[in-house]
């Protein structure tokens, strides 16, 4: 990772959550939804954030937003912790760092046309004249392909679709430099989905942006991402370029994943695997590697000393203590 180069970085990052256990004699305890998490993201670049529901890929994601505060490490943006940033800074921070949510609908106000809830921000910021501020929101719209017509209705009246492009709209009008990107395209039908990746990739190209794009889904991650990172019960288990990381997948899980993605070839899917089982509870993990439930790998060593992440000359890295062993495709 070229650290120079790069707009934002989780460093050592962790996230706990008091949870009661369901009997009335036990205490609260803490539950760990994201552990010793470090990532950086470059200008221009996609970062994949992907794993099962409950991975803690979101709550990373809301953590290097600003929205959450780690319980260990830190956000560096641009190499100052996000803690310490004073308040003009963190005004900044939140114009160059967006954020697109899986639901449309939820995240636009219904009793506002488009264009008005688009132009939003620049009215926040006072920028330029009332003509000036319609201009830029209609030009943002017509870039994600809503055109005038469109701009004036409901957000009731658009299409699934057309009310993500809308979404992306409001996210992109203030130039940011990031766009944190959570299941963007989930809601969606198949064929809308790949409309909006396009689209994605389209202004990545056109504006320089960085998106941190948080999926449960490997064939969109693997379609927009340039790296990748697969969390495992709030831990990275392996992250590397996406080319490597579909050619060579070394951790378990990582292989798991991919080969659970349906294909369409017969001849191919009678090779396909289904990840055994469910995440156990983050609450009462027993010690060594949290994969070992559902590894059909896993040794003594395994149950009891969790692997660290080791990162070869390339760049990827895996956290197995049989990596060698997964590597070869035991
Ligand atoms: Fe499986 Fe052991 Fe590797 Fe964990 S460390 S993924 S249990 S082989």
């Amino acid at each position: 990772m070229t650290e120079g180069n790069e707009l934002i970085r989780a460093e050592g990052v962790g996230r706990s959550f008091a949870s009661r256990r369901t009997s009335m004699w036990s205490a609260t305890e803490a539950v760990q939804a994201v552990v010793d998490v470090s990532i950086g993201i470059r200008r221009g670049e996609t970062f994949g954030l992907v794993g099962e529901s409950g991975s803690g890929k979101s709550t990373l994601g809301r953590i290097m937003l600003g929205m959450m505060k780690p319980t260990q490490g830190r956000v560096l943006w641009h190499g100052t912790d996000l803690a310490g940033l004073d308040p003009a800074e963190r005004a900044g921070f939140r114009r160059r760092v967006q954020m697109i949510f899986q639901d449309p609908l939820g995240n636009l106000d219904p009793r506002m046309r488009v264009l008005a809830q688009v132009r939003e921000a620049l009215d926040i910021h006072a920028e330029g004249t009332p003509e000036e501020r319609k201009r830029k929101a209609l030009a943002t719209l017509a870039s994600v392909g809503i055109d005038e017509n469109l701009a004036q209705r409901y957000p009731h009246q658009l299409s699934g679709g057309q009310q993500q492009r809308v979404v992306i709209a409001r996210a992109i009008i203030l130039d940011p430099d990031l766009v944190i990107c959570d299941e963007p395209v989930s809601a969606l039908d198949v064929s809308v989905q790949a409309q909006v990746l396009n689209l994605l990739s389209r202004l990545q190209a056109e504006l320089g942006l960085a998106y941190l794009f948080i999926s449960h889904d490997l064939a969109v991650v693997r379609y927009i991402c340039h790296r990748i990172a697969v969390l495992y019960l709030g831990r990275i288990v392996e992250e590397a370029e996406t080319e490597a990381l579909f050619a060579e997948p070394r951790h378990p899980y990582t292989r798991a994943l991919i080969r659970s993605v349906p294909v369409a070839d017969p001849a191919a899917r009678r090779k396909r695997e289904v990840l055994q089982g469910e995440l156990p509870d983050p609450g009462s993990l027993p010690p060594g590697c949290a994969f070992a439930t559902r590894c059909s790998l896993a040794t003594d060593r395994c149950r009891a000393e969790a692997p660290a992440l080791q990162t070869d000359s390339d760049g990827h890295a895996v956290a197995c203590h049989l990596v060698e062993t997964a590597g070869t495709r035991a």
